[in-house]
């Protein structure tokens, strides 16, 4: 038995068999083809088989989990359709006589290089999907009996150097027990995904994951202790299976919270909501019983794809998360693509400083035919549910109204083409930049409401990027200058007579509940598995007291210093 030691990015402990996500070489024999004619049919039939397989899997995907990660099917039935990819195949079975595997591979081969040598990241991805079309019509090829719609039915624990988010965001969920990474930051994206989807993962292992974890091993992982064994013992395979348990028996209790009424003992009232980046995850919000979605992370549409989504097809995704949650108020945040969220097709320059540079709304506001392509699929939306929407990375009151220009904008070319738009859209921005805190008295006459994301703004405050494993342990949002800046936003909010949420992972720290709640904060928003836990915390929160505002915002401060020194 092994044991690594990473760091925990989504807690929840399982057992399972590891899947590399490095594909292994797949060995194919050089044989002859005594009958190329034939030869070329049998591939054919595989290749057929293998695109129904995709289309299948394509139907069940969009049903059940969403447009997103359907899209993965569709991309590798078109591959298996691929001219170029299929002549290779034939020239090598007619041309050089091979058998059909054998030709498959060497295309297989022809083609990954290809890909593997392009500058474009999201071409070099493709090199991954060669490989996994080209399994697929070779599994056909050996008469591999066809999984029925389940892909379900084998399950792992993903074991790889890195995940993006998009690839995060397109794991197959039902078949996924857990992530394990070599790299990583528990405040990534991928990190956060992990926790919005309720997966346990560990990141930050070390290359010692990929060189002593084979494909097949056994693995009990922690994700809360950023813990793993491969081949357990027979010891820990106990703990592990009672650990489990008691996670369920934990589950089904907090599940008692699901119709609750989020309000603490004393009557005041909190919204409870979930952050989403996907329709899995807005199902999850559903299942939980979320009081709305507090953040939908509308970027994931633009991710992993070589183009944009046009208006109809974003069109489609917001209405179903809004359909998904009737009379419960669906906040999407306007396009954040930029630094650990990068789309190649939107041809953006190089920098030194992603972080710092072009991202979010300024990226809107370079772009305004992107964003008014998003502003009028959001619009058209909005006659399906309760619709609000909100800006990210917001730094001052121009960009607030130069994007509520172009929103304005965007109505008029809807009422000119006669289309029909909510006139009670509520509109927010984000506070999640030192500046938008500071002047947030400014900013709050301007909008509906504020969402402060503390993830960024703890890294911008303290100036530490919150992908930087080294710096995890010191990033934490609990700081104190942190703290303050949020108390100063809900107070600049609560003048301004606008509500105030909280949609970083701060939200979801049970310690600070009842600290943002004495402030007034209204809303907290957190990943679908922490919403009933932050529901449990309000519903038994000890009385807040009356007490005049004054005197308990000065506790608030002495409870945030408290908790930072005692970090
Ligand atoms: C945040 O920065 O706190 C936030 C919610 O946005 P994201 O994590 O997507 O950057
Ligand atoms: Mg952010």
């Amino acid at each position: 038995m092994l044991t690594l030691q990473g760091k925990g990015a989504s807690g929840g402990v399982v057992v399972g068999r590891a899947r590399l996500l490095r594909h292994e070489e797949i060995k194919v024999k050089r044989d002859t083809a005594t009958d190329p004619t034939a030869e070329w049919g049998r591939y054919e039939a595989a290749r057929a088989r293998t695109v129904e397989e995709l289309e299948r899997l394509y139907d069940q995907s969009y049903r059940e989990i969403g447009a997103e990660q359907a899209e993965i099917f569709s991309v590798h039935a078109m591959m298996a359709e691929d001219e170029d990819f299929n002549e290779a195949v034939q020239r090598g079975i007619v041309e050089q006589q091979y058998r059909a595997e054998y030709a498959l591979m060497r295309a297989k081969e022809q083609f990954e290089a290809l890909f593997s040598g392009m500058e474009d990241e999201y071409m070099r991805e493709r090199a991954g999907d060669v490989r996994d079309v080209a399994a697929r019509i070779l599994g056909h090829l050996k008469g591999k009996v066809e999984r029925k719609s389940n892909e379900t039915e084998e399950t792992y624990i993903l074991c790889a150097e890195d995940l993006t988010p998009s690839q995060t965001v397109n794991l197959d969920r039902r078949a996924v027990l857990a992530f394990v990474t070599a790299k990583g930051s528990t405040n990534s994206h991928s990190a956060i995904l992990a926790r919005s989807m309720n997966l346990p993962a560990v990141v930050d292992v070390g290359e010692e994951l990929l060189t002593s974890v084979v494909d097949g091993a056994m693995l009990a992982v922690d994700g809360e202790r950023g813990l793993i064994y491969v081949d357990p013992d027979d010891a820990i395979l106990q703990e592990w299976d009672e650990r489990m348990q008691r996670a369920q028996a934990r589950g089904e209790q907090l599940f008692q919270y699901r119709d609750r009424e989020s309000r603490t003992p004393d009557g005041q009232r909190v919204e409870i909501c979930a952050n989403v980046g996907s329709m899995g995850e807005v199902q999850e919000a559903v299942r939980v019983g979320a009081d709305g979605i507090g953040l939908f992370r509308s970027e994931f549409l633009y991710l992993g794809r070589q183009d944009y989504p046009d208006e109809e097809e974003q069109l489609r995704a917001y209405r179903q998360a809004l359909i998904s949650m009737p009379g419960k108020r669906v906040i999407i945040r306007t396009l954040d693509i930029g630094a650990d969220k990068q789309a190649a097709y939107f041809g953006l320059a190089r920098e030194e400083n992603p972080a710092l540079g072009l991202r979010a709304c300024r990226v809107s506001l370079a772009r305004p035919e992107v964003f008014l392509t998003q502003a009028r699929a959001l619009l058209r939306a909005s006659a399906s549910g309760r619709l609000a929407v909100m800006f990210p990375l917001i730094t001052s009151t121009r960009e607030v109204e130069q994007l509520l220009g172009l929103w304005n904008r965007a109505k008029r070319e809807l009422d000119a083409a006669g289309e029909a738009y909510a006139q009670d859209i509520e509109i927010g921005i984000m506070i999640e930049t030192p500046a938008a805190a500071i002047i947030s008295d400014r900013l709050a006459p301007l909008v509906d409401f504020f969402s402060i994301g503390t993830n960024d703004l703890t890294q911008y405050t303290l100036a530490m990027d919150r992908q930087n494993a080294a710096l995890a342990e010191a990033c934490q949002g609990q700081h104190e200058s942190v703290m303050r800046l949020i108390r100063y936003t809900v107070e600049s909010a609560r003048r301004a007579g606008i509500w105030v949420g909280i949609c970083g992972e701060l939200g979801a720290d049970l310690t600070l509940t009842e600290s943002f709640l004495r402030m007034g904060v209204a809303e907290l928003s957190v990943s679908p598995g922490a919403v009933l836990p932050v529901r449990e915390r309000v519903c038994t929160l000890p009385s807040l007291g009356a007490g005049d505002k004054k005197e308990r915002w000065g506790e608030m401060e002495e409870d945030a210093h408290e908790l930072v020194e005692k970090r």
